[in-house]
């Protein structure tokens, strides 16, 4: 298996130019495993077994070499890519367009079913270079020959495993008998059942087998947990943990060169002592910021595998896998960034359900449970703070003749206006803390920045803005409701019943989302279950809602779309006053 840690970049590969172009832009800093493998014999139009889940790139292992291949004269499908679910297909066809930015008059069409018949008809008449579809519709369009693939060069069976799992093999069959005898077949799956074997050994010739495997590693003195961030903006988890973890100095792992840069910015504009550290850096500019987390003047870097190769700081306390990487390999690598010269460190993943295989994958890599931790709430942030507001107090008070001063102005304050000390203190607690508020645990901040960010990343949120007034999920619980726009119901619909049922006040219901057939509302944290049973019989449209908490099977929302400082344990090295990064006095406390 090729190592991450090899230096091939894109631009080693004889991809085309246009491609090279996208992936520079998309800011990937080089191939994953089985993008560096599986690339080559694409290009050469090899038929390709790729042994691999999601979350190792395999989408682009394909997308990229195929694209460079297309004749953009011919308006033919090209390209034919079967996946298991809609949601897949979506996604792929997005990285096919997001890969083709540069490639003019370039065509992706999504096929699935329950889409608009005539839609899809309209645009298979006008032509697309590349196909991404779900077998049944695929078949559909065959039949009615609405889809013609005299011209096709490739097939790409995505997920071939979920594919038999989901009752789709013989589909496959049929469908692979309506192509060209002389296409390219590239088959990627987890796992290689019997009937996969079968399969690949029909109708692939002489393929290269690309295999990601996972390799062992003792990580004994690391302690791993996964926080599942599905639903979650990542950087609102992110800042929580900074917030309530106590770390002395940090690495984040993300997956591209732009995501450091931009990370680093937010984690700054939070308070935090926080650089970028990726490939795009000279080698002089990458040992001044590792000198500078050495010497304390930086506590968290945030980078890419590549930049952080053998990267030994001993007062790395945690590794957080922001990105998930692509195999466990890259993972062993990056926690092994803590847990340096015997000491313990912690390693956390944010992981979505789309990516829990690549979770059970590194468990069994490393040998570990990884045990999933609760993101800390807004009460958790609020208790710090407020713990280490106390600290700071007496710390001050330790001063001593440095106070003199002080205590007469506070006297004279005391005479003047006969006050008591007690007010004064609160005054001047209210003073030292303003620019930086305790949150208010109960009533969460509406987030603007997060809807924000959903909408950029094309998320559809319904009803999110009710009221004119966006929310953060800070503080609530999702629950389900098994009600959609199938059923013809709306944000208001779900309002209304929940606060005349549940007497729940309109105002702290939080975001609502409809899906076909089913919704999802944040509703405040601890609402008693007398009220919960009351919300599961309520009605609406005569059809019960069936609420109930939510199980994130990663399916409806995520895919649809695509897809502060200051606390202070004494021993990191800035703190936060108003926003802004102010050196630490005193006190290395190493933990
Ligand atoms: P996939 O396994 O295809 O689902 O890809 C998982 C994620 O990895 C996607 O979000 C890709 O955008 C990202 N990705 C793919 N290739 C690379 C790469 N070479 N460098 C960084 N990120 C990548």
């Amino acid at each position: 298996m090729t190592d991450t840690s090899n230096s091939l970049t894109f631009a080693d590969l004889p991809l085309s130019e246009a491609v090279i172009k996208a992936v520079q832009d998309v800011g990937y800093e080089s191939p994953s495993p089985i993008q560096a493998q599986s690339i080559p014999y694409l290009l050469e139009r090899r038929d390709l077994l790729g042994l691999a889940q999601t979350g190792t790139g395999k989408t682009a292992a394909f997308a990229l070499p195929l694209l460079s291949n297309i004749d953009l004269k011919q308006r033919d499908p090209q390209v034919l890519v079967l996946t298991p679910t809609r949601e897949l297909a979506i996604q792929v066809a997005e990285a096919f367009q997001r890969y083709a930015r540069h490639m003019k008059g370039f065509h992706v069409l999504p096929v699935y079913g329950g889409q608009d018949m005539r839609g899809q008809l309209r645009s298979l008449q006008r032509g697309a270079h590349v196909i991404v579809g779900t077998p049944g519709r695929v078949m559909d369009h065959l039949r009615r020959e609405s889809l013609r693939l005299e011209n096709l060069k490739t097939v790409v069976l995505d997920e071939a495993d979920e594919m038999l799992r989901m009752g789709f093999v013989d589909d496959i069959e049929w469908i692979m008998e309506q192509t060209p005898e002389d296409r390219q077949v590239a088959l990627f799956s987890a796992t290689m059942p019997y009937q996969i074997r079968k399969i690949a050994d029909t109708h692939l010739k002489e393929p290269a087998t690309v295999e990601i495997r996972a390799k062992t590693a003792t990580v004994d003195t690391i302690s791993q947990k996964v926080c599942m961030v599905s639903g979650f903006n990542k950087i609102d988890a992110l800042t929580r943990i900074l917030e309530v973890e106590p770390f002395d100095a940090m690495i984040i792992f993300v997956r591209t060169k732009t995501a450091t840069v931009e990370l680093a910015e937010k984690l700054e504009a939070r308070g935090f002592a926080a650089a970028a550290l990726n490939g795009d850096m000279s080698q002089a500019l990458r040992e001044k910021v590792v000198e500078r987390l050495k010497k304390k003047s930086l506590d968290i870097l945030i980078a890419t595998d590549v930049a952080a190769r053998g990267l030994d700081v001993e007062r790395i306390s945690h590794v957080v896998n922001y990105d998930i990487p692509y195999d466990t390999e890259a993972y062993v690598h990056r926690i092994g960034r803590t847990g340096r010269a015997g000491r313990e460190g912690t390693a956390i993943l944010f992981a979505t359900h789309r990516e829990r295989r690549m979770l059970r994958a590194i468990e069994s890599a490393t040998r570990q449970r990884i045990d999933t931790m609760r993101l800390p709430s807004m009460s958790d942030v609020r208790d710090i703070r407020i713990s280490q507001f106390k600290e700071d107090v007496l710390k001050v008070m330790s001063m001593g003749d440095e106070l003199e001063v002080f205590r007469e102005i506070v006297a004279e304050l005391e005479q003047e206006n006969t006050l008591s000390y007690e007010d004064m203190a609160a005054a001047l607690c209210f003073m030292a803390q303003k620019e930086r508020p305790f949150p208010d645990a109960k009533e969460p901040e509406p987030t603007r920045r997060e809807s924000r960010e959903g909408r950029e990343r094309g998320e559809r949120r319904d009803g999110e803005r009710r009221g004119g007034r966006e929310r953060s999920n800070e503080g609530m619980v999702r629950y389900r409701v098994e009600l959609g726009r199938d059923h013809g119901i709306n944000p208001g619909d779900l309002v209304g019943a929940i606060a005349n049922e549940g007497k729940i006040s309109g105002q702290s219901i939080g975001h609502i989302r409809l899906f076909d057939s089913c919704s999802s509302v944040y509703l405040p944290e601890g609402i008693a279950s007398s009220v919960l049973d009351v919300l599961k019989d309520a009605k609406i449209r005569n059809r019960p809602m069936a609420l109930k908490p939510w199980v994130d099977d990663g399916v409806p929302m995520e895919r649809r779309g695509r897809r502060e400082a200051g606390r202070r344990d004494s021993s990191r090295g800035v703190r936060r006053e108003g926003g802004r990064v102010r050196p630490r006095r005193g006190n290395d406390g190493n933990r």
